[in-house]
């Protein structure tokens, strides 16, 4: 009978699905681009993949437990101590730590919605509670309404920025201030997927905002600007007591040895990376000077994504996209995320926003 069968936790069955994006749609003779996961349109460097194919040799071993060498290599890039980080299985690893580690069931964890979608499935699992405060019209986070959302049960803030999907980033100004007005027994994650795509006056400085505060994680990856989306390494920089609380929780052997290996090598080449990182700007410049010149109300995009604020006719949108042989990430009856990617790729979406009704 069912009160035999083993249950999961209430909580489990209230977890949010997370859609990844789809990939590329097959259709003969027709070249199609994933656009849908903000990845890197530019393979890992030859140098990266000659390090990883060396590696592979040794894949019948676990990999180095404590990942000695990329914590090094983070730590002297970083100039911060290796006390003070904790590498994961991609950044998303870090929000389910941090949610484990901090969140007794019940606790309030604010963030910004919508942001990654990930948040409030990481939140559900733990039986945490989320408390999601909206984005402004033009997609920037509310912060004084967030800073205002705490309570006493509040035990984490997430910050995104920039935000995925809605794009803007939040200025040093604006982390500054809202920093004097959270107490100090709140932990603010500042998650910097998208760090170095940020080109702004006045940007968030992260490692001097950690330096300053007892209650800032930063989270990074190596998914995006470095193109490792596939390998899954991410890392907080945050003061030892929570950087330790990460690692305690941590899944053991959570960073493959090709993954570490991908990382340092990757690290050793960040000039010829952050070229590429550079270029993709550029791209990102051009498609939105192309919305804007065509019409399109497009809010800042600080990342390597541009969204759309459709409301219903984000459907149509996505399936109009699909037709020009580019997979973009549909919000059901909110918005369209469009990653940029290779020239053509992007060529393509500013196809679809001249001929699309705005
Ligand atoms: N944070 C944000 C804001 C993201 O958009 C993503 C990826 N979509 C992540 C974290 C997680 O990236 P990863 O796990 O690949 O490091």
């Amino acid at each position: 009978s069912t009160e035999q069968t083993p249950t999961p936790r209430p909580n489990i069955g209230a977890i949010p699905p997370y859609v990844a994006g789809k990939p590329p749609t097959v259709r003969p003779g027709m070249v199609s681009y994933k656009l849908s996961s903000n990845e890197n349109p530019y393979p890992p460097l030859p140098g990266v993949v000659e390090a990883v194919q060396q590696a592979v040799g040794s894949m019948n071993r676990y990999p180095d437990m404590g990942s000695a060498s990329l914590y090094q290599a983070l730590s002297d890039r970083l100039g911060v101590p290796v006390d003070d980080l904790s590498l994961a299985t991609g950044s998303v690893g870090l929000i389910y730590q941090l949610v484990q580690a901090f969140c007794e069931p019940g606790d309030e964890v604010v963030y910004a919605w919508r942001s990654f979608e990930a948040y409030p499935i990481a939140v559900t699992a733990a039986a945490a509670t989320s408390v999601k405060v909206p984005v402004l019209p033009d997609g920037r986070h509310d912060l004084d309404a967030m800073a205002a959302a705490v309570t006493d049960r509040t035990r984490i803030v997430l910050v995104c920025t920039p935000n995925n999907p809605t794009g803007p980033a939040v200025t040093r100004a604006e982390l500054d201030a809202f920093l004097a007005k959270v107490p100090p027994r709140v932990l603010v994650v500042v998650d910097e997927a998208y760090l170095e795509f940020v080109r702004m006056a006045d940007p968030v400085d992260g490692l001097a905002t950690y330096r300053r505060h007892r209650n800032v994680v930063l989270t990074r990856t190596f998914s995006k600007a470095y193109g490792l989306a596939g390998f899954r390494v991410g890392y907080a920089v945050a003061p030892e007591p929570i950087a330790g609380a990460l690692r305690a929780v941590s899944l053991p052997f959570g960073v493959s040895t090709v993954a570490q290996v991908a990382a340092i090598a990757s690290l050793e080449r960040e000039a010829e990376l952050l070229e590429r990182v550079e270029a993709l700007v550029a791209e990102r410049t051009r498609v939105v000077d192309g919305l804007r010149a065509a019409g399109w109300d497009v809010p800042e995009a600080q990342g390597n994504f541009v969204w759309f604020d459709l409301g219903e006719r984000t459907l149509d949108f996505a399936a109009a996209a699909d037709e020009l042989g580019i997979v973009v990430r549909p919000f059901a009856g909110e918005g369209v995320r469009v990653s940029i990617g290779e020239d053509e790729a992007n060529d393509r979406l500013l196809k679809l926003a001249q001929e699309f009704p705005r």
